[in-house]
């Protein structure tokens, strides 16, 4: 791959990355050594749910599961390193969407546990996580709460020996798959909404999923509980802890979107390149043509720029300097410059571009929901806003 395309951790810029850049070089050789072991042996994506579980088994098979938990339960590190994260998701983005959502899944839905579940949950699940035994999924949003968090009307209701869930959950990746969900819900009466969390395994009864179909692989749908009982072990965090956890959450992944965006745009480049270089028109390569140079060149600037965003969001959250506005930039940079970097892909295909089969055309597909899940650029923008106007 070109040298420019390679994820800002080798060639540039290491200091921008938190901690040790050995440590870093050596999480690169074994992806490097995962990627060359999955072309060899692909994971077949025309079923959803086989391509989850077999993306999971090879993932957790390489020790990369690992980085979604923390060493004490199996993990890698002592916190989860967003760093590391991050730089994974770059490396699995550039092959394969539903590859990259297979690895995230697992830290994304059982992080709250791991921040605030009780000890014997974490013991029993987290280690199970790390090995692909258990698949996770994460349920926040609701048929009228997306980007309006708040407004989530699933109902936590006291119930002897714990709660009764009751609810709508849609847009769930790895609704099916998963083994358990992580369930936030509003909890108790009163003027002032209370929000909970909860552990809860997919064979609970009362749980049903409904498929959705997206524009791209992955597996997602409506989660429906009607009447789930969670007990009081599967409780995650304090009654009313809730919305911290899931910021929790993002705090950690919300970055790590962008990086997956920088996995695609990485692709994308990397592929209009080639396509330059091979394609003649005009009786000379495309790569000759003056027009087509300076678009190549405004992706690439957009591109480093993003990684650099990204990569700084991700060690300044590693060395306890986190802050929303920082990774809402990464976000919104990393995923808007992809979209335009695989638009441009597309365009340099010409036909070929949107040709189903061609990388540029499943890039494209891949990319658009990288815009709107763990908030939508609009949403990234109002929290950027609202950093800048605070007093
Ligand atoms: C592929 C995919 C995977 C997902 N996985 C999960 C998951 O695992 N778990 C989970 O809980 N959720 C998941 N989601 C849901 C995702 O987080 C929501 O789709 C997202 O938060 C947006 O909510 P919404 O779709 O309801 O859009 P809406 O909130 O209805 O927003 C629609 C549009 O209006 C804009 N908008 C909203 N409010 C404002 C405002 N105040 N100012 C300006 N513009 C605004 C938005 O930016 C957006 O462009 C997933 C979604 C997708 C597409």
């Amino acid at each position: 791959m070109n040298m420019l395309l390679t994820p800002y951790v080798t060639e540039r810029g290491l200091g921008t990355l938190a901690g040790d850049p050995a440590r870093w070089r050596a999480l690169e050789g074994s992806l490097a050594a995962f990627i060359d072991e999955l072309k060899a042996r692909p994971v077949a994506e025309d079923d959803e749910d086989a391509a989850a579980r077999g993306y999971t088994a090879r993932l957790a098979g390489a020790g990369l599961l690992m980085w979604t938990v923390p060493a004490a339960h199996g993990g890698a590190t002592e916190g989860l390193s967003s760093t590391a994260i991050c730089l994974i998701r770059q490396w699995l983005a550039r092959e394969s969407g539903a590859l990259d959502t297979a690895f995230v899944m697992q830290g994304l839905g059982s992080y709250p546990v791991a921040l605030a579940g009780g000890e014997e949950l974490k013991r029993t699940l987290l280690p199970r996580v790390a090995s692909g035994a258990a698949i996770c999924a994460f349920a926040l949003t609701e048929p009228e709460a997306g980007s309006d968090v708040k407004n989530i009307s699933t109902t936590a209701t006291a119930a002897p020996g714990g709660v009764t869930l009751e609810g709508v959950k849609c847009f769930i990746s790895n609704a099916g798959v998963a083994d358990g969900y992580t369930v936030f819900a509003r909890e108790g009466e009163g003027p002032k909404p209370r929000f909970s969390a909860f552990w809860v395994p997919a064979d609970s009864p009362g749980l049903s999923v409904q498929r959705t179909k997206v524009i791209a692989p992955h597996p997602i749908g409506r989660v429906k509980l009607s009447g789930v009982f969670v007990p009081d072990e599967h409780r995650v965090g304090e009654p009313g802890a809730g919305l911290k956890l899931a910021l929790g959450n993002l705090d950690v992944f919300r970055v790590s979107v962008g990086a997956a965006a920088l996995g695609l745009a990485d692709r994308a480049i990397a592929e209009t390149v080639a396509r330059l270089k091979s394609r003649v028109q005009f009786g000379k390569p495309l790569a000759e043509q003056q027009g087509l140079q300076f678009a190549l060149a405004d992706v690439a600037t957009e591109h480093l720029a993003a990684q650099l965003l990204v990569y700084r969001a991700a060690a300044a959250r590693d060395e306890g300097r986190a802050s929303s506005d920082m990774a809402a930039m990464a976000k919104m940079a990393a995923t808007e410059s992809a979209q335009r970097a695989i638009d441009r892909a597309v365009q340099c295909f010409g036909g070929l571009g949107v040709t189903v089969g061609e990388v540029p055309e499943r890039l494209y597909r891949e990319i658009r929901a990288l815009r709107i899940y763990e908030g939508a650029t609009e949403v990234q923008k109002l929290v950027i806003a609202r950093a800048l106007l605070q007093d």
